[in-house]
């Protein structure tokens, strides 16, 4: 099963951690982490947390591991994600 939707719940320490896992997808910016909207289905860039919109389906396949190592690293566990 492919990733469908990643997004950055409150309390991003802004490490960078994640980006450098995976910067196709993860954009740290100066308080928060954002999913690019290149990404995205909606084309926006911000946590995803309200919106919690999809990622475009090549994404979610061919950046899975990486995102996965991305949320594992995180050290304070805010990147979630779904599967479909
Ligand atoms: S790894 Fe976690 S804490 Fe670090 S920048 Fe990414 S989302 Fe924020």
């Amino acid at each position: 099963m492919a990733i469908t939707k990643v997004w950055i719940e409150d309390g991003c320490i802004v490490c960078n951690a994640c980006e450098t896992a995976c910067p196709e997808v993860f954009h740290v910016t100066e308080d928060t982490c954002h999913i690019r909207a290149e990404v995205r289905e909606d084309g926006s860039e911000d946590t995803n947390l309200e919106a919690k919109g999809a990622l475009k389906s090549d994404t979610g396949g061919g950046l899975e591991d990486q995102i996965i190592e991305a949320a594992e690293g995180c050290p304070v566990e805010v990147i979630k994600f779904e599967k479909g």
